[in-house]
Parts: structure tokens; C-alpha cells; sequence
């Protein structure tokens, strides 16, 4: 590994896209202290192990030093907030330092940037912490996300409600271009546009370079990237809270862990957000919510497809139409894999969904449901002491499915498809209480225990159990 001063910053997209990006250089935290390090992502990175303990470390990502050859920038962009077009949106809180082997390192609660409008641009401790512990279980099930880097504690107070201690966080992205980047770039000029466009198959779809229509095709691997991501979200119970246009990133990953948080007993319209009052992002929702954002993608991208508008049109909405069959059959092969059925035929398809009948109707916990499923099968428990033990239906499901599987070493399958642990919110609501107060013991051990979500610890049955009631949990913007 090389030190960071060794590693080459670049700035491509200061460089390409100035005229949706504003130059920006921090102001810094000069109290602040890392208090969550990820040494395996910033091995990944190429960072050495010894630098990240050293004071430059700090002083690069608390904002108080700026590396050399790196062009600080706020990133413009507009975007659709539950609904509603609000043009002028743009990072009002955090600046991008620039990429490091092509990715993006970004401090997020850095303080106000010219989009900060009337906020302060700076960020709780709390909300910090659990984007890093969230976005970081993301990863560790295999779904495309931000990273998290660094948990800083900036020392510094924030005003909310009350006064919060402040954090700052450093996020590592392919990317952090959005839809809605591409609607703030269409408020410029088409030229714009264009380079952002060619900027982001550059970078992102590299294979699209030459192809003919180039621009539709970059749509249609945007649609399938996000088909994808959101049949994954659906996968784990995941429920984003705020899937607006500039939140959602073209890269297919995972962005912007504000209220979002894990469905626990099956409820389709579980929604967590506490300014989600018509449940707009609820977890039933989101499929339809992807089509909806694909749609106000595929509007800005009609000056590139075609030189006639009507022609652009019509391509843009043929490829979108394909858009939920496909995010339908993603769907499809996540819960195959998680009931560890080989095929998706109508009989399977058939099981998938007469399975969530069941914990739906029952209101089953939807993460224990499938680590129970491969206890019952090799009868490391009894029915009765399973959360399917009031179901009536679970019998004659769990005989239909036992004919369509192979039976050896499916609970092994299944253990490696599905977590037992996950971010529960009432788990990391305790954990991050100590941890603004100063205790950061639970916070370490949830976040080692969920870098191995699939593996059962004895000593820690508590961190994979639901919460006692089903009363929903509001999660907060967080700002
Ligand atoms: P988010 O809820 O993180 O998706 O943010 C929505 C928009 O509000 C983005 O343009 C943010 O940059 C902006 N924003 C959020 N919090 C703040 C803050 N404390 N100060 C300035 N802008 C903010
Ligand atoms: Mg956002």
C-alpha cells in the first residue's frame, strides 16, 4: 500500500463538468477526532495502514488540510422531493475532495458550500454513525452502496432541535452523480448536458462508448442497473425513506442513508420516515417509485436520443416500458435464491409468492423468516419454536416447497443468502446514544458483527432478534 501522498487525486470531474459544480475548499474542524476508521476499504483504496492513524490522516478528512492537486467542489443539481421539482438543490453540505483510484471521497457535514441555501451545512454525530454502520452492512450483503471511510466527531455543537454534537463523515462512491444532476444540467444547456452524459457512460458504462444511440442504451443500462439495486432493497427488507430524483445515483448504487431503516414484521406499506406522511416511500412503493424516477430520468435525457423530439420520445418510452418486467424478474431471482430454488418457473413463482402471503398474513418477522426456514429443515428446531409457529399456512407451503428444493445442505444455502443480523433500528438507536455520549462500545461491536451478517455468534442472540412490539420506529431526516 502507498501513502496517501504518493496516491494520485484526481479531479476529472472538477476539470469536465465546472459549469455544474462550484470550486469550494473546506474550512475544516479543528477539534475533530476519527472515532470510526474502515481499514479494509481504505486498503482497498490503496491508503497505508500507518497513515490513517497519523495526524495529516486527520487533518485531510476533518477538512482542515487540503491534498495536494485536489480541486475541493460542491456538486450542483436539482431533483423531484416527493414529487415536487425544486431546481436548486445541489450539495449544501458536503464537498468533494476528488476521486482516488476512480473513486469519489467526499466529506459529508463539512460545512456551508455556495448550495447550502439557508442550512449550516454541517451534519449530526448520530446520523453519521449510522450511515456508516448501514451503509457498511449494505456492502457487506452485497448491495451496491456508498462506502463509509471515516466517522468523525467534529467536536463542534450543531443546532437542531437542540444542540447535537456534530459529525462528519467521509463517503467513498463510484460516483455521486444523480438524476437529478442531470436535471440541474438540462436547466443550463443542452451542451452540458451532452458532457455529462459522455462523462458518465466514461465513467460508469464504458462499454456503451461506441455503440449506436449510445444515449438510449446509456438509459436503458441506467434502468437496469436500478431495477436491480431496488429487487435487491426488496430482498432485505430495506426501505430507503426518500427516493428522490437526487438521491437516486446512476450508478446503480446504493446513496443517501437518511431515514431509511429495515422492515421487521412483513407489512408492505411499512414506512419509517417521519415526513413520509402518505407513505410515498414505502417499502410496497418503491418499485413503483424507480419507474416514476427512470420516468423524470428519461425527460432530460430526450434532446440527446433524437434530433426530432417525438422520435426521442417514443425510444425513451420503449425502453422504459421494460423497465418494471425487468425490475419484476430481479425481483424473482433475489427471493429464489433466498428460498433456494434453482428455477423460476410459474411453480416457483407461485411459492415465492404464497410464502410472503404467509408472513404477511402473519406478520412474521421477514430476516428471522428465512433463517427459520433452514433451522426447520435441518430440524435444529421444532416448528412450535419458530416464528412460524401460529401460521396456518406454513404446513402446507413448507411441503410444496420441500418438493421443489434440493434438500442437501439447503440450510447452508440458505444461511449464506440471508443475514441474521441486520441494522435493527431499536439495536443501533441504544448504540449511538452512548456513542454521542461518549461510549462507543456497542457501536464497534454492531458494526463488527455486521461485517459477517450471515454468520451466527454464540454470546450475541440478542443482536438478531426483532423487537418485542410492533410499533413502528420513526427514523428522522437526520440533518
Ligand atoms: P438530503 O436529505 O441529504 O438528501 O439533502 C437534501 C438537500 O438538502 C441537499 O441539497 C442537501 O445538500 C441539502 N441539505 C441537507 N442538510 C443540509 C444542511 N445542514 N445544510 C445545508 N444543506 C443541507
Ligand atoms: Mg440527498
Amino acid at each position: 500500500m502507498k501513502n496517501i501522498k504518493n496516491l494520485n487525486i484526481m479531479n476529472s470531474y472538477a476539470e469536465e463538468l465546472h459549469e455544474i459544480s462550484e470550486k469550494c475548499p473546506p474550512k475544516g474542524f479543528k477539534k475533530a477526532e476519527i472515532i470510526l476508521k474502515n481499514y479494509s476499504l481504505a486498503e482497498e483504496l490503496g491508503f497505508e495502514k500507518d497513515y490513517l492513524d497519523s495526524s495529516d490522516c486527520l487533518n485531510v478528512f476533518a477538512g482542515n488540510k487540503i491534498l495536494q492537486d485536489s480541486i475541493p467542489i460542491a456538486q450542483g443539481y436539482s431533483g423531484h422531493q416527493f414529487g415536487h421539482f425544486n431546481p436548486q438543490l445541489g450539495d449544501g453540505r458536503a464537498i468533494l475532495l476528488g476521486e482516488i483510484n476512480k473513486m469519489d471521497i467526499q466529506l459529508k457535514g463539512i460545512g456551508q458550500t455556495p448550495f447550502s441555501r439557508r442550512g449550516d451545512g454541517k451534519s449530526a454525530l448520530s446520523p453519521v454513525l449510522r450511515e456508516y454502520v448501514i451503509s457498511e452492512f449494505m456492502h457487506a450483503i452485497k448491495i451496491p452502496t456508498t462506502r463509509s471511510l471515516f466517522a468523525i466527531k467534529t467536536n463542534e455543537d450543531v443546532l437542531r432541535e437542540t444542540i447535537l454534537p456534530g459529525g462528519l463523515l467521509t463517503r467513498v462512491a463510484k460516483s455521486h452523480i444523480r438524476i437529478g444532476t442531470f436535471q440541474f444540467a438540462i436547466t443550463k444547456n443542452s451542451q452540458i448536458l451532452k458532457t455529462l452524459a459522455d462523462y458518465s457512460i466514461d465513467r460508469h458504462y464504458r462499454d456503451l462508448k461506441e455503440t449506436d444511440n449510445k444515449y438510449l442504451n446509456f438509459f436503458a443500462a441506467v434502468s437496469d442497473k436500478q431495477a436491480s439495486l431496488i429487487s435487491k432493497w426488496m430482498s432485505c427488507g430495506f426501505i430507503h425513506g426518500v427516493m428522490n430524483t437526487d438521491n437516486m445515483a446512476i450508478s446503480g448504487e446504493t446513496i443517501d442513508y437518511g431515514p431509511c431503516a429495515f422492515m421487521n414484521h412483513y407489512d408492505p406499506k411499512t414506512v419509517f420516515s417521519s415526513i413520509d406522511h402518505n407513505g410515498r416511500y414505502s417499502y410496497q412503493n418503491q418499485p413503483a417509485i424507480l419507474n416514476w424516477n427512470l420516468a423524470k430520468f428519461a425527460e432530460t435525457l430526450i434532446p440527446l436520443v433524437d434530433e426530432d423530439e417525438e422520435i426521442s420520445i417514443k425510444k425513451l418510452s420503449e425502453v422504459l416500458q421494460h423497465a418494471m418486467p425487468l425490475y419484476q424478474e430481479y425481483f424473482y431471482k433475489e427471493f429464489a435464491e433466498k428460498l433456494g430454488l434453482q428455477t423460476i418457473d410459474n411453480k416457483n413463482i407461485k411459492l415465492i409468492k404464497s410464502y410472503i402471503k404467509i408472513l404477511h398474513s402473519d406478520s412474521i418477522d421477514f430476516t428471522l423468516s428465512f433463517r427459520d426456514l433452514a433451522k426447520i429443515v435441518d430440524e435444529s428446531i421444532a416448528l412450535e419454536d419458530s416464528v412460524f409457529s401460529k401460521s396456518r399456512g406454513f404446513s402446507t407451503w413448507y411441503k410444496s416447497w420441500k418438493k421443489e428444493i434440493n434438500v442437501s445442505n439447503i440450510s447452508k444455502k440458505l444461511n449464506l443468502r440471508n443475514p441474521c443480523y441486520i441494522p435493527r433500528n431499536h439495536l443501533i438507536e441504544d448504540a449511538l446514544t452512548n456513542a454521542i455520549n461518549g461510549d462507543m462500545k456497542d457501536i464497534n461491536l454492531i458494526t463488527e458483527i455486521l461485517k459477517e451478517p450471515f454468520t451466527e455468534k454464540k454470546g450475541f442472540e440478542k443482536y438478531s432478534l426483532a423487537p418485542s412490539s410492533n410499533e413502528p420506529f420513526i427514523t428522522y431526516c437526520g440533518t
